[in-house]
């Protein structure tokens, strides 16, 4: 998996917002240590969390399992653009036939866990879709057979309230082994600076 941020909104925007409630504009250090503690005890202490809503996040996401798409999707306060279906099976018909033993190989299109009986199922699953789109099935009824580990990737933006609901659900013990380790890559790889914000999410 890997996790980029493409694109982030400045603090300031955040501490601007704020300010305009007590258009106290003049008291702004620029997103320097004021605007930050400012957002702190606005958007965290005192739970006046909408004004979180002001700073946005980009991520390009790479490499995950339709699996773990499934339960990202369900968080309603982001946007996403996936990577077509029918793309990525015109991917795999192009590519030359995939063997058994070839994790590697296979590790292209889906999400390998580690555990043998189940990755030997998914590349049985992935050989099957293979043979069917080589033999002229047309992807949008393919898709049908495509197995839960197949891998996507996607464009995915978030405001730093929602961001914060999903680290804190996702990072927890009780998520699923790889929402959890996105939850902690997207945790990784905010701003420094704005790290702070979701101390209090990250489990
Ligand atoms: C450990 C775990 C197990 C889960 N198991 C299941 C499962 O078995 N089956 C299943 O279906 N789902 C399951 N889920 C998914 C879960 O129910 C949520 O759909 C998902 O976590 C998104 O959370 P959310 O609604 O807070 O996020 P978002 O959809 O991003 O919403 C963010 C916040 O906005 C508010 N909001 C959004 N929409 C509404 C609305 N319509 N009305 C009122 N307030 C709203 C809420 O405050 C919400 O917390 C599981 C989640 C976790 C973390």
């Amino acid at each position: 998996m890997q996790v980029t941020l493409l694109h982030h909104t400045p603090l300031n925007i955040c501490s601007n917002a704020i300010r305009t409630c007590w258009q106290s504009f003049d008291k702004s250090d620029n997103g320097g240590e004021k605007d930050r503690e400012l957002i702190d005890r606005v958007g965290n202490k005192f739970k006046h969390a909408s004004t979180l809503e002001h700073l946005n996040y980009n991520f390009y996401i790479k490499g995950i399992s339709r699996a773990l798409l499934q339960e990202l999707a369900r968080h309603r306060i982001a946007s996403l653009s996936v990577k077509s279906t029918r793309y990525t099976l015109k991917e795999l018909k192009e590519t030359e036939l995939i063997e058994s033993g070839d994790l590697e190989g296979a590790g292209r299109f889906v999400k390998l866990t580690g555990n043998e009986a189940v990755d030997k199922a998914s590349v049985a699953a992935l050989i099957n879709l293979q043979a069917i789109l080589k033999s002229g099935v047309s992807n949008d009824i393919a898709k049908y057979c495509l197995p839960e580990s197949y891998l996507t990737e996607l464009t995915w933006s978030i405001n730093a309230r929602s961001l914060q609901n999903f680290i804190s659900l996702r990072s927890d013990k009780s998520a699923l082994w790889e929402i959890r380790e996105l939850a902690k890559m997207l945790y990784s790889v905010l701003p420094e600076d704005h790290k702070y914000i979701f101390e209090g999410s990250i489990k």
